[in-house]
């Protein structure tokens, strides 16, 4: 579709290059039991390899423009469907409930301006993916996996983590697209996590983790006025810290005693 127009405002890069269109497939290893989504096929180049080794795939794509193009290249398949919307706005808990399968993965290369609004709804949703492989900006790539006491430790990757084991596959440069963008890339590998401790409120533990790094430079015990600091206090003294650490060198497994601590005391 050499005439296409790209759509900047819908994060339309597609990727030019097959070799990574299947270096990012073959990572995520689908076989005939997985159920797959994809959120922006765009025109397919993944689609078809993913639709090839999976047992279902959903494929979301917002653009009109792009849907008969994707059902042409797909037309030797009658194992996949596209829904021609907002992903955003989509009931994927209905969808899903359509199909039978032992795994469901979602698999794509992200519309850019949205990559963590795409990945919140799965959580939001309460729909854990076994696995997620997405292509992402390398700098948002980079807080999803980052470690405890680097600077790319954050609220988010905290929250993620609680669900996911989140690596960093390989990196992407930015001239495999087009058209180009101004940033790299890097793919990323989410794995559903076995839960050992639970957070008891999803909701609190989110909004309570944004708290703690609201003022990143600021330690606990100004990030969390408004918070019992002595049920603070006694959880962080356990670990050998008190209220004048930062958020950053905080593990996910601290935050989640903390949490569950201020929520019994309610
Ligand atoms: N998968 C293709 C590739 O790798 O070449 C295209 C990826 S491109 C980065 C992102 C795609 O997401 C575009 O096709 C765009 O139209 C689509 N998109 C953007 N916003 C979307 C939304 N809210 N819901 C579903 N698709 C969306």
């Amino acid at each position: 579709m050499d005439s296409f127009r790209h759509k900047k405002s819908l994060g339309q890069n597609f990727i030019k290059d097959i070799n990574i269109v299947k270096k990012i497939v073959d990572s995520a290893l689908i076989d005939k039991n997985t159920l797959v989504i994809e959120i922006g096929p765009g025109e397919g180049v993944m689609s078809e390899l993913i639709v090839s080794s999976a047992k279902y795939t959903i494929m979301y794509e917002i653009d009109e423009r792009l849907i008969d193009t994707l059902d042409k290249k797909l037309c030797g398949y009658d194992n996949y469907k596209i829904i021609n919307n907002d992903f955003l706005k989509e009931d994927v808990v209905r969808e899903i409930e359509k199909y039978k399968y032992d795994k469901l993965y979602v698999v794509s290369n992200l519309p850019y301006y949205i990559t963590t609004p795409i990945v919140e709804k799965f959580i939001d949703d309460g729909i854990i993916p076994d696995k997620l492989v997405l292509m992402m900006q390398k700098e948002v790539a980079l807080r999803y996996s980052a470690s405890v006491n680097t600077k790319d430790y954050g609220s988010l990757t905290v929250i993620l983590n609680y669900f996911y084991d989140i690596e960093k596959l390989f990196d992407v440069s930015r001239k495999v697209f087009n058209p180009q963008p101004n940033v790299d890339s890097a793919v990323i590998e989410m794995k559903k996590r076995l839960i050992t401790k639970e957070v008891f409120d999803i909701g609190f533990f989110k909004k309570f983790v944004r708290d703690c790094f609201l003022h990143k430079r600021k330690n606990i015990k100004n990030n969390l006025k408004k918070y019992d600091l002595e049920v603070v206090s006694r959880v962080l003294n356990k670990y050998g810290f008190d209220l004048n650490v930062r958020a950053e060198a905080l593990s996910l497994d601290i935050f989640i005693e903390i949490v569950n601590e201020l929520g019994s005391c309610n």
